[in-house]
């Protein structure tokens, strides 16, 4: 199984299998996070949405959650090709 060291906890753990999410950051956190810290932001999501009232299904406030999830999870953007 191949392994990565997650960006967020330093552990060497496994990839996983799927990427969690659709689009480019999808890839992003398969190569760079462990479920654990994808599963930890799956929980911290909810509270940043609640927090600051997003709605993720406006493109604007999408954005804003991805900045919080790439801080959280300690991860760059992922490059996009136009
Ligand atoms: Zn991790």
């Amino acid at each position: 199984m191949p392994e990565l060291t997650c960006a967020r906890c330093g552990r060497t753990m496994p990839r996983m299998e799927q990427p969690p999410m659709a689009g480019p950051w999808g890839v992003r956190i398969q190569d760079g996070v462990c479920l654990d810290c994808w599963k930890a932001w799956q929980e911290e999501q909810t509270i940043v949405i609640n927090h600051y009232g997003l709605k993720p299904h406006l493109a604007a406030d999408r954005e804003r959650l991805y900045q919080h999830m790439a801080e959280f999870l300690r991860l760059d953007a992922p490059q996009v090709t136009p």
